[in-house]
């Protein structure tokens, strides 16, 4: 056990820093009132080296772990650009495991360099309207025509399709009457967006509005044969692979947005003078914010266990998803907090944690709700019956 950064992460953390501060809250409180996306933080982000912290060194990346991963996209989200900022790269940092470790060499070869770079971004397009987190009901088909795949189906929730320029898609290759096991007969694609055959609408939503979230109405799109990501039928086997990854950095991202939240409040309530002293002076503002802080810490723990048990190669599931549920409940708690701190400018966009609230919901709802992380870990840690 080694709670220390080591001299690699703690350049990743300073680094990130360095990237982020020009990017101050300001600038995400004009994106979030706009809707335009950062490509000028994407670009920032791409051009220090940071985009491909955990790629492999052959496609121009750091080849580092998801532990590296986690700190930068903690510290991402903790400088102020909370989820927007965290999303803005999010995909691309992590989200294409499944071409790093199932892809062919001329996948990888055609497909990632370019994201590393910067100079192209990707979306990851699972959830169906009528699935929801019942993944293997999705509905989406890719049926084989000679040396492509046409894709027909919807997509909801899916996060910067409007200015992705490809798509790791889950789509049913063989119909579910057909399959032994549910889990079988769904296959990965990663193929660029043809949108004279897919339409993108965006989704009007909380928060988090510098990067949008849409439905993908796919209407025969053609994908060539090439853009199948490993076998056909075993899609599901390779998204099972990047979900404790996936989960460990919304963890992270959770308690670096908490962090930015606590950190405005605790700064409000030392200057906030009301019958004659700091607000901070009371009790009353002083111990939410000292517990709300504990929790945070105690989560960011969880997450840096998880994220070092999967870069070992060690059995990481309880711990993925425990990361993910504590960072996001405390970053929710922290974030309520914040505003209360603030009492009426709390409310005011002006003071940016009201941004942050309606931010937090984000890692709590994704990729999986806090329901289905209590009903793994009493199945799979606790030994209940499974309940759905
Ligand atoms: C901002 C945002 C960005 C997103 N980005 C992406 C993206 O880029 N790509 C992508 O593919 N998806 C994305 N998603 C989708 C996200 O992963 C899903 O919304 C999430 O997995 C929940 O699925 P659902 O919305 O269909 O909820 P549902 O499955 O409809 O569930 C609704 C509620 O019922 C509860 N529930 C359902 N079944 C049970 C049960 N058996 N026991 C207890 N409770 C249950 C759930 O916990 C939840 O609270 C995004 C979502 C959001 C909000």
């Amino acid at each position: 056990m080694d709670f220390e950064l080591n001299e690699t992460q703690s350049s990743i953390r300073d680094l990130a820093e360095r990237v982020c501060a020009p990017f101050d809250d300001t600038y995400w409180m004009e994106r979030d009132l706009s809707g335009e996306f950062p490509h000028d933080f994407h670009q920032a982000v791409a051009a220090s080296g940071l985009l491909g912290v955990a790629m492999p060194e052959e496609v121009g990346g750091s080849g580092l772990g998801i532990t590296e991963a986690a700190i930068l996209m903690r510290t991402i989200a903790q400088s102020g650009a909370g989820m927007s900022g965290a999303s803005a790269v999010h995909m691309n940092i992590f989200g294409l495991q499944p071409v790093v470790v199932f892809g062919t060499a001329e996948q990888k070869a055609r497909m990632l360099p370019q994201l590393v770079r910067g100079e192209e971004k990707a979306c990851f397009a699972v959830t169906e309207p009528d699935a929801g987190l019942n993944t293997t009901e999705i509905k989406t088909r890719a049926e084989r025509d000679g040396d492509h795949y046409v894709i027909t189906g919807q997509k909801i929730w899916i996060s910067t399709a409007q200015v992705a320029d490809r798509a790791l898609i889950l789509a049913r290759t063989t119909p579910l009457e057909s399959v032994a096991r549910k889990t079988q007969g769904l296959s990965l694609f990663y193929t660029p967006l043809d949108r004279a055959r897919v339409e993108i609408r965006k989704i009007h939503k909380m928060g988090r509005h510098a990067v949008d979230s849409n439905m993908l109405f796919f209407d025969g799109m053609r994908v060539p044969v090439g853009d199948l990501i490993g076998k056909e039928g075993e899609g599901f086997r390779m998204i099972l692979h990047g979900l404790n990854p996936e989960r460990i950095l919304i963890g992270a991202e959770a308690v670096g947005l908490g962090m930015a939240a606590i950190r405005r409040a605790a700064a409000y309530a030392r200057e906030r003078v009301v019958f004659g002293r700091p607000i901070g002076q009371n009790q009353g503002i002083a111990h939410p914010l000292a517990r709300a802080h504990m929790n945070l810490e105690a989560a960011a723990l969880m997450v840096m266990k998880a994220a070092t048990l999967y870069d070992r190669g060690s059995e990481c599931g309880a711990e993925a998803n425990m990361a993910k549920f504590l960072a996001a409940e405390a970053a929710f708690t922290a974030c309520e907090t914040a505003i209360q701190t603030h009492g009426g400018m709390g409310y005011s966009a002006e003071y940016h944690v009201e941004r942050y609230l309606r931010e937090c919901f984000i890692p709590r709802i994704a990729p999986v709700s806090p329901q289905m992380i209590m009903n793994f870990i009493s199945e799979k840690v606790l030994d209940l019956p499974r309940s759905y």
